[in-house]
């Protein structure tokens, strides 16, 4: 059963009366368009439904979290199961490979906008799973400081991008939010006026008035080629999307060392784990010493409702894991409770905690002498700097976020 046999009914309250209502009740409303509306009320960017053996599983996600809202009948989940693949344009017998279908949605209330959705539906061994997924979530790119990096990080970033030429790379796992900070910079260049170009795999977000170029291999137009005729393009900054392999990883040192201002994502834990992927990727200590300008590493944590969170008595977990670093344990601490306004959950939305590295000159020369990570970040600890660990136990001392979210982020100690 779901954790809370309430959130069922608070989370799908236009998909519930449909489910109880008697069959043949001149309903003509779809169960899938009621399961959608609940969705967009609460925020999900997904929906996925599970075939169990006798029932089907709904689970929404929301700010990251897959939460299990409801289980159904199976003769419910098959219909809910059709409606969806019908609606994107699939056949509703059930596939053995898995596919894909999309549609776009008129919500029912006036002044939404339409909402575009992709289904893949997967045959499982219980029955066919569906997940369905909102596409261009109604993205919204404010200044750098609404991402929750703080002044530091704010004023790190400033600098970067007055200063000409240098890369810079935020860093994180995959869902941290590297993206989305990567399209605040850009929307902020754009305001800016700065002549900017992209070389995306895949151009997630169109952001009007700059140039975004998709990768395509098929017709020749890869990291190194399109690099090179952005250049052309005589850009003064580049966004080359994710730097994962050693052609992107080259692409990025050639526009770097052209004198243009690069920008890109990159798979690390934290700020100085960046030094570790680059050599990773074939770059030599020279080469990263000389371009690396600034590097922002990030974690994604839920934000407490505000309307509901409380201090309670420190919970034994985050007691075991705070001695654990030697760390002070306060007596409370804040902790998600749950109400109205946050759909029972204790969380409404997300924010960022930031690391932010400006390496300095100390820093080059270690990278020059094949410094590993932990020299690095022993560095940064010597100078003061604050790492994105206490980065996070300050927003749960400020009761932005749990301390249970900060554990679950999985950043390194200080050494
Ligand atoms: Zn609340």
């Amino acid at each position: 059963m779901p954790d809370d046999p309430l959130l069922g009914q608070r989370l799908l309250p236009r998909l519930l009366p449909l489910i109880e209502a008697p069959a043949g009740s001149g309903e003509e409303v779809l169960e899938a368009h009621a399961l959608l509306e609940d969705a967009l009320r609460t925020r999900a960017t997904d929906i996925h439904l599970d075939p169990l053996q006798e029932s089907l599983r709904i689970r929404l996600r929301i700010d990251g979290r897959v939460i299990e809202a409801l289980r159904v009948d199976a003769g419910l989940g098959a219909r809910l199961t059709n409606q969806f693949k019908v609606l994107a344009g699939l056949d509703p017998v059930p596939s053995m490979t898995a596919v894909d279908g999309s549609f776009s949605w008129p919500p029912g209330e006036e002044g939404r906008e339409e909402a575009f959705l992709r289904v893949t539906a997967v045959g499982c061994v219980a029955g066919e799973k569906l997940a369905i997924r909102f596409l261009a979530p109604p993205a919204t790119f404010h200044d750098t400081l609404s991402l929750g990096i703080g002044e530091e990080g704010a004023h790190g970033i400033r600098r970067w991008m007055d200063a000409t030429g240098g890369m810079l790379l935020v860093a994180g796992p995959t869902g941290a939010g590297k993206t989305t900070t990567l399209y605040t910079l850009l929307n902020q260049l754009r305001l800016e006026e700065g002549h900017v170009v992209t070389l995306e795999d895949p151009v997630e977000y169109e952001i009007p008035g700059i140039n975004q170029v998709q990768v395509d291999e098929a017709k020749g137009l890869d990291f190194p080629s399109g690099a090179r005729s952005l250049l052309r393009l005589d850009p003064d900054y580049v966004l080359l999307g994710e730097i994962r392999d050693p052609e992107s990883a080259r692409a990025a040192l050639n526009v770097a060392g052209s004198g243009r201002s690069l920008m890109g994502t990159l798979h690390s834990r934290d700020a100085v784990g960046v030094v570790s992927s680059l050599r990773q990727l074939g770059l030599r200590d020279a080469e990263i010493g000389a371009n690396l300008g600034l590097v922002v590493s990030q974690r994604l944590v839920r934000r407490l409702c505000t309307h509901c969170r409380e201090r309670r008595p420190l919970p034994e977990r985050e007691a075991v894991w705070l001695d654990a670093m030697d760390m002070h344990l306060p007596e409370e601490a804040w902790q998600p409770v749950g109400c109205d306004h946050c759909d029972g959950l204790g969380f409404r939305g997300r924010t960022g905690v930031f690391e932010a590295w400006q390496p300095t000159a100390e820093d080059h020369s270690l990278i020059m002498r094949h410094a590993d990570e932990s020299r690095l970040r022993r560095a940064l600890v010597e100078r003061g700097e604050t790492l994105m660990l206490q980065e996070g136990l300050a927003k749960a001392e400020q009761g932005i976020t749990s301390l249970r979210e900060v554990l679950r982020m999985g950043a390194i100690l200080p050494a």
